[in-house]
Parts: C-alpha cells; sequence; structure tokens
C-alpha cells in the first residue's frame, strides 16, 4: 500500500528548464553513456497552461499523475497489495526489414473486455479498488501494468557494427526499453474523448505534452507517441475513454521514413517538406475539412486509409510542448468538432485510431513538423477495411474511397460544437454521455479482425 497527498503543481512554463510542461526538464537529463543528443525544445510556450498536476504512486511503484482542469488537493492510497511483473519484454531486431519487434508476454494475461462494473480505469469505490485510487478525476495518466516497452536501456547506436553477421542473420535480441503509459481523458466509463468538454479537451492536450517532455527525458526513451485507439473494430481492450502513450526506445520505421523523405526533399528543393504539403492542400482546397487560425485537418492526396486526417499547425513545431496556450486551446475545439463530425460520417460512431507525429530525441532540428493523423477502417455503413493481401503482404495500400469524397463529407455536416449537437438530438442534455462506442460491431463483420492490440 502506498499513500502521497501533494500538492497540485500548476503547468507554469519554465523557461529555464525550455519545456512547457514544468516537468522535469528535458536538456541534459539523458545520461553521458547515452550517445545521441538530447531532446531539444527551445520554444518556450504556455504561459498560462490549464491543467494542474499531481504526481503519486501505485502500490506497485508504477507513477501515477492526474491533471486536472482545476486545482484540487488529492490524497492518493492506493490499497492494493500488488506487485509488478519481472521480466518478459524483450526487443528482437528484423535484419530482413531493419525494425524491431517487442516481445512482451505479459501482455497475454491482460484485461479483456471487462463488464463496466470491472473496469479497471474507472474510479475507485470504497467496494472495489481499480487502478486509479480516487473517487472522481479529470485525467489521470499511469504507467501501463502490461507494458509493450518497458527498461531504460537505450539501444546501442553501433549495435550492428559490434555485432558479427552470424549475430546478426540470428536476430539481434535486447533487453525491452522504453516506457508505455495509460491516459484516461474521463472519469466517466460510458461518456468518449468527442464528448468532453473544450476546458477538458485542452487538459488533455496539456497532459500529452507534458508526459511527452518527461518521458523524452528518460534514458531508455527515444521518441514519443500519444495515441487513442477507438472502437472494438480497431482492437480496444478497455472501452473506459483512454489512450495511450508509447515511449519507444528507438525512431519508429513511419517517423524514420519521414525524416529521410523530409531530409531528401529539402537536400534536392531547398523547402520544407510540411510546409509545402500544406501550403499545396490550402491551394488546392478540395480535401481540406477545417481551417482554423492555428491548424489546418486536411485529408491528404495519397491518403490510403477510407478516412484519413491530417491535422497541422501552422507554425513549424517538432513537438507538443512547444505548442502555445493559444494552439493548445484551438486544438481543443477543433479536435473535438472532427471527432463528432467523424460520428456523423455513417451511422455509427467512427472506429479510429489517432496520434501524433512528432520529433524523436536525435532528429536533426529543424525537419519534422508536428501533426496528428487520425485514420478509421470504417469505409462504409456496415462494411470494414481489413488489411488483406497487398497491404499486410506487401505494404501497398489500396483505397476504395477517393480524399476527395471524404472530404466533401466531412465538410458538409459542418462544424460540430456541444450546442449543435444538442440542438439536432433536441435535449437539453448537450453532450451524449450514454452512447458507447462499443454497440456500433457491424452485423456484417464476418471475423474478428486480425489486428495487433496496442490496449492496455
Ligand atoms: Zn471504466
Amino acid at each position: 500500500m502506498t499513500t502521497a497527498s501533494s500538492e497540485p503543481e500548476s503547468l507554469a512554463a519554465d523557461p529555464s528548464a525550455g519545456t512547457a510542461s514544468g516537468a522535469e526538464p528535458a536538456t541534459g537529463a539523458r545520461p553521458a553513456s547515452g550517445a545521441r543528443p538530447v531532446p531539444r525544445s527551445t520554444t518556450v510556450a504556455a504561459a498560462r497552461p490549464a491543467a494542474q498536476r499531481t504526481r503519486a504512486q501505485l502500490a506497485d511503484g508504477r507513477e501515477i499523475i492526474f491533471f486536472d482542469d482545476e486545482p484540487r488537493r488529492r490524497t492518493v492510497q492506493d490499497r492494493r497489495e500488488i506487485s509488478r511483473p519481472v521480466g518478459g519484454n524483450e526487443m528482437r531486431y528484423d535484419p530482413l526489414l531493419r525494425e524491431w519487434v517487442a516481445i512482451a508476454a505479459a501482455r497475454q494475461h491482460r484485461t479483456h473486455l471487462p463488464a463496466t462494473d470491472q473496469c479497471p480505469l474507472c474510479p475507485s469505490t470504497p467496494e472495489r479498488a481499480t487502478e486509479v485510487p480516487q473517487a472522481h478525476y479529470d485525467v489521470v495518466v499511469f504507467e501501463n501494468r502490461f507494458p509493450s516497452f518497458r527498461g531504460d536501456t537505450p539501444v546501442p547506436e553501433d549495435l550492428l557494427s559490434t555485432t558479427t553477421a552470424a549475430q546478426e542473420s540470428a536476430g539481434l535480441r535486447q533487453p525491452g526499453s522504453g516506457r508505455c503509459e495509460v491516459v484516461c481523458f474521463t472519469d466517466q466509463h460510458t461518456s468518449q474523448l468527442g464528448a468532453v468538454s473544450v476546458r477538458r479537451m485542452r487538459t488533455v492536450v496539456d497532459a500529452w505534452a507534458d508526459r511527452t517532455a518527461a518521458m523524452l527525458a528518460e534514458p531508455g526513451v527515444e521518441q514519443v507517441y500519444c495515441f487513442e485507439n477507438r472502437g472494438e473494430e480497431i482492437g480496444v481492450t478497455l472501452n473506459h475513454p483512454h489512450g495511450q502513450i508509447y515511449g519507444y526506445p528507438f525512431i519508429t520505421p513511419r517517423t524514420r521514413t519521414l525524416l529521410d523523405s523530409a531530409a531528401d526533399y529539402h537536400a534536392r528543393r531547398d523547402a520544407d517538406l510540411f510546409a509545402d504539403i500544406l501550403a499545396s492542400e490550402v491551394s488546392d482546397g478540395r480535401r481540406i475539412v477545417a481551417r482554423t487560425e492555428h491548424w489546418t485537418a486536411f485529408i491528404p492526396a495519397w491518403a490510403r486509409w477510407p478516412v484519413e486526417l491530417h491535422i497541422y499547425p501552422h507554425r513549424a513545431v517538432e513537438r507538443l510542448p512547444e505548442l502555445t496556450d493559444a494552439e493548445r486551446d484551438d486544438f481543443a475545439t477543433l479536435y473535438l468538432d472532427l471527432l463528432r463530425r467523424g460520428d456523423k460520417l455513417f451511422d455509427s460512431p467512427l472506429p479510429y485510431i489517432s496520434g501524433w507525429q512528432q520529433a524523436p530525441a536525435s532528429a536533426e532540428p529543424g525537419l519534422m513538423r508536428l501533426h496528428l493523423q487520425l485514420f478509421s477502417i470504417r469505409r462504409a455503413e456496415n462494411k470494414l477495411k481489413y488489411l488483406a493481401g497487398s497491404e499486410s503482404g506487401m505494404g501497398v495500400f489500396i483505397n476504395d474511397i477517393a480524399p476527395e469524397e471524404t472530404a466533401r463529407r466531412l465538410v458538409a455536416i459542418g462544424p460540430q460544437t456541444a450546442e449543435s449537437e444538442a440542438a439536432q438530438s433536441g435535449t437539453a442534455d448537450p453532450v451524449p454521455t450514454d452512447s458507447t462506442p462499443t454497440d456500433s460491431t457491424p452485423a456484417d463483420s464476418p471475423t474478428e479482425p486480425t489486428h495487433s492490440e496496442e490496449t492496455p
């Protein structure tokens, strides 16, 4: 059992720390043995952040961090008798694709779609202790009990040059490294992210930014990915509204390709690839879904998913902690609007994967532009897109819907605010909190999708 009582910390910007979060300063936190440069967060932002942060520990030593919309004193007492499983995490190197695969055998035993009264993400009650030892919370982040990545041993930069061909061809192995966290968006089990208030959405953005800065300062973390899997069609194993934050111990394949593409474009054209993509989309206009003062949401011309939104900041920032107050507030409003439009595309809540692409710790400064990518496997009212032979076997996507058509439909739905939803539903309650995204499994789904379950 652990008990902690703490005053909330304001997430006020600390210029000396070089982050917008007030978390541990990113600079200098990496041990000398880690050869990679530390993350640079040179742009200080968020002079008046909304969220208040309170840190505590769970009974097994895992960290738990509360992000509150308003200052709130919390006394955290985890009365469970639990301990962290030892071992079970390993990374293996695929010499054909030159990519890492995480082996996390302990995840086989994690909770799978528990009954609502057994949800581990709901607040604790006198009768039942959950992962969150509080009666209420706004946003809470804690270390995943069943992490895909865990450990503080960075992947050696010279791994390939210090091993033999026989070792490489046999598949190099490294101890598990990195960190996985769960972020709960609300303590309301049957709600959803698209139903929270703008204020709460802003707290979520602050939590993402704060955890990005803090995790990049960890010795075993190279890149931070804040994401949400939504809907059982995607492979969600817990219906409580939540996302995850992965601290990968290496640069992920997608990000490696983005960085290489940006570097190549810059070398050939002396221009910023992300800025040019944004300018081209704005100039064309057919795939722009929404544009605000600080952000543009569009479907790229080459979208590979039936629904694929990209949200770019107008300012060239590389990571979430660099976002200003105004940019965070603006994003909160825009993102809720887009999530609600997504749910109006078809007759059922949109299953989606949404995540932030941001610069890894060792990325060359100026190459990456922070952006959000949201995509869905739903292609019609009762049809899902499965990754079949061409996509899964060869990595070549076939999109059955022209990106211009999906953009046109999302524009036609029009801006969706809490007020407009209330008006349309004719209820006084502006936010539907009783519609779970889980009763939407399409009747004609022939089989369970084969997917990688990236849920806690
Ligand atoms: Zn719950």
